[in-house]
């Protein structure tokens, strides 16, 4: 066996998005680059999660603060967010049971199709979608099954697209609310209306609503104000990399009911054991600062901003898109005769400096599309739609 095939056994993709990013930042040494490829929300938190960290500290720099916690993260840190969460939804989660916290959202998904996937089964996995999705399956040597949406149709989701891709395998669906990179969201009723076509196959539905705080019309319903969620074979997640702006901080959540979280924690507890302790407690902490929900509407605001920015800078283009009701993403076709996204991807990088994902990233079919993330300065935001108009239209 050649040293490819003994070391990359599960033929696992890297990461499509971290490589136009390594490719951006070998060109910045030299030139401006414009970062519209990275989820990574632009603004500086620091003055906002201040005063959490400061109050982590406070508590006094000593042994328990660097001590192992609990797989599921520290008791008063869960009961923080089951409080929150119990005040703003009309579900009940018990924290002792309920409750995971992660190291981000992307461990969550790793733990969660750990738990139920194998060999054997399929998860269907709307695509566009986060690629995550589609790889993490590998792992487990399950198959992500795409369920292609088309832009014609706003990238629907119907129910009808799911009877025709679900088998006795299918084990998972997953939904990303709002979504990335396509900037949909979904409405309560739909929410709904999939958990009764999971519960008649006996499956299981992830609702991933990383980006919860990022919906810009009265489209988004978080499926957390359906009553009962988890009893209905759901597992929620969400995490803080994009509402406080703090990715690297690692933590996120999962909610489940208890013999499904206990089974998930058991894969948690392998991979990483606990999210990390001072991590934890300062976004524990800044979940209950006052400045909170201000905090939250303000970056919401300022991103709606740039959606509008980009709708109009490029809908007047040979570029089709639609606005995004949530999330920070569009996900823009472009005329076939430019060729494949990611030479296109390459080629407006290296001629204009604008780094964007290539389309294909986030599902197979998508190979005249191109990601474009605004989470960015309004200047940057402004040249780099310049350039990006300029590329179609000189070529
Ligand atoms: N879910 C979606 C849809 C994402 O786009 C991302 C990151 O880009 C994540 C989950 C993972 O976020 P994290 O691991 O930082 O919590």
């Amino acid at each position: 066996m050649d040293d490819v095939h003994r070391f990359s056994k599960m033929g696992l993709k890297p990461s499509g998005i971290r490589a136009i990013n390594s490719q951006a930042k070998t060109l910045e040494k030299t030139r401006k680059v414009f970062h519209l490829e990275l989820g990574q929300p632009y603004f500086d938190p620091s003055n906002f999660i201040k005063p959490a960290i400061e109050t982590a500290l406070s508590e006094g720099l000593n042994n328990k603060l660097f001590a192992y916690i609990p797989n599921k993260g520290d008791d008063a840190s869960r009961a923080t967010l089951s409080q929150w969460l119990t005040a703003h939804y009309p579900n009940d989660i018990d924290p002792d049971n309920e409750v995971i916290f992660t190291t981000g959202c992307s461990e969550a998904l790793v733990a969660i199709y750990g738990a139920l996937l194998d060999n054997h089964s399929e998860v269907l996995v709307p695509t566009p979608a986060w690629p995550h999705y589609l790889e993490a399956a590998k792992l487990f040597q399950a198959k992500a099954v795409p369920v292609p949406l088309c832009s014609q149709n706003g990238f629907q989701l119907t129910l009808d697209q799911l009877d025709a891709t679900y088998t006795e395998k299918t084990k998972l669906l997953v939904i990303n609310n709002p979504n990335n990179p396509t900037g949909v969201c979904y409405s309560l009723d739909f929410q709904t209306e999939l958990l009764a076509w999971a519960r008649q196959k006996n499956i299981v539905v992830l609702f991933d609503e990383i980006y919860s705080t990022y919906s810009y019309d009265d489209t988004f319903t978080s499926v957390l104000n359906h009553p009962g969620l988890l009893d209905d074979n759901a597992i929620y997640m969400n995490g803080f990399s994009k509402s406080l702006g703090v990715p690297g901080l690692r933590v996120g959540y999962l909610l489940a009911k208890k013999p499904l979280c206990d089974e998930i924690n058991k894969i948690h507890q392998y991979l990483t054991v606990s999210t990390s302790s001072l991590s934890l407690k300062i976004v524990a902490n800044a979940i209950k600062l006052p400045e909170l929900n201000n905090y939250l509407s303000q970056q919401c605001c300022d991103h709606q901003q740039r959606n509008q920015l980009v709708h109009e800078a490029l809908q007047q283009s040979s570029l089709k898109l639609s606005k995004a009701a949530g999330a920070f993403y569009f996900f823009i076709e472009y005329p076939e005769e430019f060729g494949p996204s990611k030479e296109v991807c390459s080629k407006i990088l290296q001629t204009h400096g604008v780094a964007l994902c290539p389309g294909d990233i986030f599902g197979d079919e998508f190979k005249h599309h191109f990601r474009l993330c605004f989470s960015t300065s309004q200047e940057d935001l402004m040249e780099a739609l310049g350039h990006i108009k300029n590329f179609f239209e000189a070529n």
